[in-house]
């Protein structure tokens, strides 16, 4: 009898401790509607003559060098902003945080590799060979191993340590020319320049670094069949820099046209120069490719028309649409009609012409297809 009032009171204890240990589960909650909520924004552009446009940016830098940020969140802000592909740069002669992360110039590509590839985001393996100015910096995506590079910055390396890439079929381009006013050669189309392009050692340009639009780099891309490149170049959060709070920012970036989203198509796009630099509310490339763009993401279809009041004349109306999240300012050239338009991204607006106009063309203000021209489009208007 008293074993088994000992054994009741024994369970009763039992159950009194697990009551409390549950209450305390029970009693436990989260604040979850503070929680950011994990989606990834999707940048809408329709295809453009069959290829797809991807979203890339192949110039942004971690801890492993100037950056402020470690690789995975580089990755995060990848995947949340709907980019495609990126690619880690770090600087080759330039490591201001080694006293505190071990140099290591493939380290930073390997620690998200993995991760990458479970998020379905394109990796390319990339460096920064960061020469003095000039010539300045070049990056060099599609490598297979910056161990061997050169980290000396003595100008008489300054070949070598590019050579050093090309060796390992590189896709390179020449960063922000012009990055340091004022200092002599740093944005013009220099001996050094030349010789690597000679020698199928440079294969694009920053027409677009950041905030900057490098104008002059646009005209040598386009004369000399370079590929247009446009990258953030990011070392602290992307957050920080960009507002992306408001909905329609962006880093800046490259679009490229690629047969399909792999890290090949998008290699043998930037050989064939099949790109447009995309920065705030601007487009820069080469005319061909900004016009197809354009092309795809703009509709114009007749709406309705007005008679005038007993003079005969009519005003015929359109309706334009933008089926993109790119936007576009266009300003009437010849003709007579709506004179400016403004194409927010995704909406459809009103526009007009007097009845007897075959067609209309704008100036696509938006746009840059040199230095100092803008795309120049003509509506059809039978
Ligand atoms: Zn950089």
């Amino acid at each position: 009898m008293v074993k088994k009032k000992i054994l009741f009171i024994g369970l009763l204890l039992c159950s009194v401790a697990l009551f409390a240990q549950r209450t305390d589960v029970e009693g436990m909650s989260y604040f979850d509607e503070q929680r950011r909520p994990q989606f990834r924004e999707n940048i809408v552009i329709p295809d453009v003559n069959g290829y797809k446009v991807l979203k890339c940016d192949f110039h942004t830098h971690t801890v492993f060098s100037d950056g402020l940020v470690w690789p995975t969140i580089r990755l995060q802000e990848a995947w949340s902003e709907g980019l495609d592909a990126f690619a880690l740069t770090e600087h080759i002669e330039y490591t201001p945080h080694k006293d505190d992360v071990k140099v290591n110039h493939n380290r930073a590509h390997e620690i998200i590799e993995e991760d990458a590839k479970k998020n379905n985001i394109i990796l390319v393996k990339g460096s920064e060979v960061t020469r003095n100015t000039p010539p300045g910096h070049f990056n060099a995506i599609y490598i297979q191993d910056a161990s061997g590079f050169i980290e000396s910055r003595d100008a008489s390396y300054d070949k070598a340590a590019v050579m050093k890439a090309a060796e390992q079929g590189a896709f390179i381009f020449w960063n922000h020319p012009g990055w340091q006013p004022g200092i002599k050669g740093s944005y013009e189309w220099i001996d050094f320049v030349e010789e690597l392009y000679a020698n199928q050692a440079l294969h694009g340009i920053e027409v677009i670094n950041g905030f900057g639009f490098h104008k002059k780099a646009l005209d040598w891309c386009v004369d000399k069949n370079l590929t247009v490149m446009g990258t953030s170049d990011i070392h602290n959060l992307i957050r920080r820099d960009y507002d992306t709070d408001r909905g329609y920012v962006h880093r800046s970036m490259t679009l490229v046209m690629a047969k399909e989203r792999t890290p090949e198509a998008i290699r043998e796009a930037l050989n064939a120069g099949r790109t447009v630099a995309w920065a705030s509310k601007y487009l820069a490339g080469k005319e061909e490719h900004v016009r197809a763009l354009f092309e795809a993401c703009i509709e114009l279809k007749p709406s309705h028309y007005t008679e005038g009041k007993g003079d005969g004349s009519k005003t015929n109306f359109y309706e334009i649409t933008n089926n993109s999240d790119l936007y576009f300012e266009l300003i009437l050239s010849e003709g007579s009609g709506t004179s400016r338009i403004l194409l927010y991204p995704q909406s459809s607006q009103l526009i007009s012409a007097t009845s007897n106009q075959s067609s209309l063309s704008y100036d696509v203000v938006s746009t840059y297809v040199r230095s100092d021209q803008h795309l120049n489009i003509t509506f059809n208007l039978n």
